[in-house]
Order: C-alpha cells, then sequence, then structure tokens
C-alpha cells in the first residue's frame, strides 16, 4: 500500500491510464502519442522517479489539474512545471494555500509553525484557476467533466475523463487501505458523508482511486468507506460519554485505535479528524459542549 517501488504507467481505458507509485495512483490522459495532462502529481518523495518515466516514455505534460491541496496531490507540481513547463490548474482555495505559508498555516495538520510550512513547501501559484462548481473544465482541448466531492479537503472535485473514467481522488479508499487507517482523514464529515453517497449512485465505465486502485463498480465500495467513517464517529461518541477536553479526548482516541502515542504526527492528524468528527456530532445534536473553569469540554447527549 505505501511502498516504495519504480513507477510504471498502467493502461485504464481509452486515452485514460495512470502512474502507479507505491502511494497512490495518479492519471493520465493522453492527448496524441506525446503529450499527457496529468490529475495531481502525488508525493514529492516520488517526484524523481515520475519525471523519469516521463522522460523515458517520451510523453511531455501539457497540465495538471489539482483535485485537493493535500501534499500527496500537490507534491511534483513544481517539479513537474519545471520539467515540462506544464500548466497547473488548481481551485481558489488549493491556489490560496499554495501561495503562501500564512495561509496555510490555518488547518495544517503536519506543520505548526510558519517557517515550517516554510521550509517545506515552496510557494507555488497556478497558471489557470478551476471554478470547482462548474460542470466540466476544458484543458488542451479535452473536456473533462468536474466532480464536485467536498469533505475530505476543501474544494475537492473528481474529474471524469472522456473515456468515462472517474477519478475520485480520495473521496472513496480501496479495501485495503481502509483497512488500515486508524481514523479516515477528513475536514468536514457532512459533505465528506454526501460525497461518498453520491458517488455510490454514479454509473462510469471505470473509477481510479488515488490510495490506491482502478475498479469497475463503485457502490459497495462506497457505501463501505461511508460505514466505515459511521463507525468511526460512533467510537468518538462513545468515548464522550464522559466529558473530556479535546486534549484528552485526541489520547482517549489514539489509545482506543493503539496508536503510537509518541509521534508528534501522528497525534496532529489524530486531532485534526476528531475535530472534524466533534464538530460533526456537534451539528448532529449528539454531542455538546460545556465550559469548565477555562476548559472547553464536549460530552455525549445519547443516552447509553
Ligand atoms: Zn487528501
Amino acid at each position: 500500500m505505501n511502498q516504495n517501488i519504480k513507477p510504471y504507467i498502467e493502461h485504464v481505458k481509452g486515452d485514460t491510464g495512470c502512474i502507479v507509485t507505491g502511494y497512490a495512483r495518479i492519471p493520465l490522459v493522453y492527448l496524441n502519442s506525446r503529450d499527457v495532462i496529468l490529475l495531481d502529481s502525488g508525493l514529492s518523495r516520488d517526484g524523481d522517479g515520475i519525471v523519469q518515466l516521463l522522460k523515458q516514455e517520451r510523453l511531455c505534460v501539457r497540465a495538471v489539474l489539482t483535485t485537493h491541496g493535500h501534499p500527496d496531490h500537490i507534491g511534483n507540481h513544481g517539479l513537474l512545471r519545471s520539467a515540462f513547463d506544464c500548466e497547473l490548474y488548481m481551485s481558489p482555495y488549493v491556489a490560496t494555500i499554495c501561495s503562501d505559508p500564512v495561509n496555510r498555516l490555518v488547518g495544517s495538520p503536519t506543520f505548526e509553525t510558519y517557517l515550517e510550512l516554510k521550509a517545506h513547501y515552496p510557494a507555488l501559484f497556478p497558471d489557470e484557476l478551476i471554478n470547482w462548481r462548474d460542470d466540466s473544465i476544458t484543458v488542451e482541448g479535452i473536456t473533462f467533466q468536474i466532480l464536485q466531492l467536498p469533505g475530505h479537503a476543501p474544494e475537492q472535485m473528481g474529474f471524469v475523463t472522456p473515456d468515462g473514467v472517474a477519478y475520485l481522488s480520495d473521496a472513496v479508499l480501496t479495501e485495503p487501505v481502509l483497512r488500515a487507517l486508524r481514523l479516515t482523514f477528513c475536514s468536514c464529515i457532512m459533505p465528506d458523508l454526501a460525497a461518498k453517497e453520491q458517488i455510490a449512485e454514479m454509473k462510469y465505465d471505470r473509477y481510479i482511486l488515488a490510495h490506491n486502485g482502478v475498479c469497475d463498480e463503485i457502490r459497495d465500495l462506497a457505501l463501505q468507506n461511508r460505514d466505515s467513517m459511521l463507525q468511526k464517529i460512533t467510537m468518538v461518541e462513545r468515548l464522550l460519554s464522559k466529558a473530556q477536553t479535546m486534549e484528552t479526548l485526541v489520547r482517549s482516541v489514539l489509545i482506543e485505535t493503539e496508536n503510537d502515542l509518541s509521534s508528534l504526527r501522528k497525534i496532529r492528524g489524530t486531532h485534526h479528524n476528531v475535530s472534524a468528527i466533534v464538530s460533526y456530532l456537534m451539528d448532529t445534536g449528539r454531542v455538546k459542549k460545556d465550559i469548565n473553569d477555562g476548559l472547553i469540554q464536549y460530552v455525549s447527549l445519547t443516552k447509553g
């Protein structure tokens, strides 16, 4: 699932394929035998292998469309731009967070200081903005249908290629990835659940999931992703049968999911996901917050 492998190209359907890395599938659409459009660009650690593969296949990247602003989806935008002089397409929110570490400081789950962010993410500006609410976008003469899939990340989009292949980015994960996750990474649960249900009703010829596979049917997997999220919400609700601060709740979830209590990255990632779940539980009237001697505490309203 997360191995170090030499990237290779897998054919999906017609002019649609994907670059397979150990961590992700990065869709590509052939404009002709030489020119391609990529959908996302993968983790930066895979960048050299991806560029090497494209050059070895004598392919030239003309444009990169971005589904959302997570580092494993925009990690090689700058590298691809310098290697191929391609155009970068992003939604307004993604363009905003990429353009300055100050903008990224809000809601960055893995880095907490301005200088850390500045060192890790060089400023990146798009060539074109994608209006993610539009039905479609035409790039280099190719029209992609846009799927609105916010929740996992702000302004997350999917794209359907002219071959009828839907790239769902991180809205649905493959079964092995889902099984391995302690908590599903999510910024806002309510639209994320709605996106998974919307995907369950989709009828495209094939589907590419960033992590990490290609499939012909999506309904069962989309509902399994939704149910897995619902189970995690129930777990957090149960842990709130006793009032907890966010800090102690995060610790309880780390213990419950047998996660590493000494990893800053895991604590911060869990904090991000638990905050989204608590916000959802408050929106749905299942949890309330109280102030107790200067501390915000959350407690379940469900009689157990
Ligand atoms: Zn993501």
